[in-house]
């Protein structure tokens, strides 16, 4: 070492020292000592040490020595200071390792596996800006996965959850049809992909799939119970329409009505064509006579169907009872009979029709010991007068109504005769 240059550099320190009215403390005469040796371009071992030291520290503290304009170790011990504890790096980069471990997303990246090791030697590592920025990257990475696989999951529930929504309505709505397509909605309830990781979630479709599978064999038990009646219920159809056509066809060719025992309506229009053939032949004047009870909706609604039956049965027989062999009585329909009743003089025919009119007028109607007494209108018309018979009927039954217009209770002529 050059001792005069030392000497000269010790000199010129306490000079400026002086100069600058700083007092000349071993740490300020170094500090000194040292600038004045870079002026002399001398080099001086301590003064170099400091430097390399300084080297040594992070950039954070390479920046803060620099802006501080801190040149001696002393100095420095405050910003050394700062650093934390070996333990606690070690503690922290545990953490970050942790914080990266696989959770919900399961791929290990090659990449975050080395970065971990490596931290895990050096924890240190992870105050540097470079390692930290890699970090960053990482948990963005890791954040992105997991926000996948939970997007994913959830498609995977609406999916279930819209099959399996289907599936209920199909197996609602299901005929032959709809259990084939309720069998096709189980299978991809089935093969949505949910083995991976989320346990919770495949044991929920397991539920659902056994659920499917015993809503299937219900309905397909239901399905072969309903084929079943449906065939027994169709074979009852078709015998229940055959004994129908049977009662209509023996309805048609029954002569009496059951009801009343006077003949039924087809078989008053078969014996009318005879009357009319020989009408034809001998001009056998006859006339036709509508009756029809009144107020007869009146007797059911108070006494009863039966009272009404037995009404209509008894009236039957009082017309019939008063019929010559000649004549006919009918059931026209519900509580109206037509008689064709044959006369030589209009006499014989008024004095029928009094009759009837006496027997209805001069008694009661009897039903569970009740005395129901009731009237009824008539119109009677005379095919002499008349083109036809259809327009002889006709025009009894015109009559018939104008009876009722005017108060019911009487039989009106085609003369205007009214009894
Ligand atoms: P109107 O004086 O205007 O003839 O009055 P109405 O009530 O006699 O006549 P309407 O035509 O309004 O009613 C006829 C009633 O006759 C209604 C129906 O229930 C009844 N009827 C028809 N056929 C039968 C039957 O076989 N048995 C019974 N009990 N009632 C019958
Ligand atoms: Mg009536
Ligand atoms: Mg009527």
């Amino acid at each position: 070492m050059d001792t005069n240059k030392v000497n000269e550099i010790v000199k010129e320190t306490i000079i400026s020292l002086h100069k600058k009215n700083i007092p000349a403390t071993p740490n300020e005469y170094h500090k000194e000592f040292c600038k004045i040796s870079h002026v002399y371009n001398f080099t001086v071992e301590e003064c170099e040490q400091f430097k390399k030291l300084v080297k040594k520290l992070s950039k954070n503290e390479q920046l803060e020595i620099e802006s501080k304009n801190i040149t001696t170790i002393e100095d420095m011990i405050p910003i050394l200071l700062n650093r934390v504890s070996k333990e606690n790096i070690n503690n922290l980069a545990l953490l970050f390792n942790n914080s990266l471990k696989p959770s919900i997303s399961i791929d290990v990246d090659k990449d975050l596996e080395r970065f971990t090791i490596k931290i895990g030697d050096s924890p240190a590592l992870i105050f540097e800006d470079d390692i930290q920025k890699e970090m960053q990257d990482f948990i963005t990475k890791r954040f992105e996965a997991d926000k996948n696989i939970v997007k994913q999951k959830t498609s995977e529930i609406a999916k279930l959850l819209t099959l399996m929504g289907q599936y209920f309505s199909d197996a609602i709505h299901s005929s032959d049809k709809g259990s084939n397509e309720v069998s096709n909605i189980k299978s991809k309830i089935e093969s949505i992909d949910m083995k991976d990781g989320m346990k919770s979630l495949s044991d929920l479709q397991n539920q659902l799939i056994d659920a499917a599978k015993s809503i299937e064999n219900e309905m397909s038990n239901v399905g072969e119970k309903l084929n079943s009646g449906k065939s027994k219920v169709e074979t009852l159809e078709q015998k229940v329409k055959k004994l129908e056509q049977e009662l209509e066809k023996t309805k048609k060719e029954s002569l009496i009505d059951h009801l009343t025992g006077v003949l039924s309506r087809g078989a008053y229009e078969n014996s009318v064509k005879k009357i009319e053939n020989t009408f034809m032949r001998n001009n056998t004047q006859y006339a036709i006579v509508f009756f029809d009870l009144d107020h007869f909706k009146k007797v059911n609604d108070t006494y009863g169907h039966d009272a009404g039956d037995i009404i209509l049965s008894t009236f039957a027989k009082v017309l019939s009872k008063n019929t010559r062999e000649l004549d006919i009585v009918g059931r026209y329909g519900g509580e109206e009979f037509v008689a064709i009743i044959h006369f030589n003089l209009k006499r014989e025919l008024l004095k029928y029709l009094k009759r009837i009119k006496s027997i209805i007028k001069d008694n009661d109607f009897i039903y569970k010991n009740q005395k129901i007494h009731l009237t009824f209108s008539a119109g009677v018309a005379i095919r002499n007068n008349h083109n036809s018979y259809d327009s002889t009927i006709q025009k009894a039954d015109m009559l018939l109504y104008e009876a009722k217009e005017t108060g019911r209770d009487k039989i009106i002529l085609e003369d205007g005769t009214i009894i």
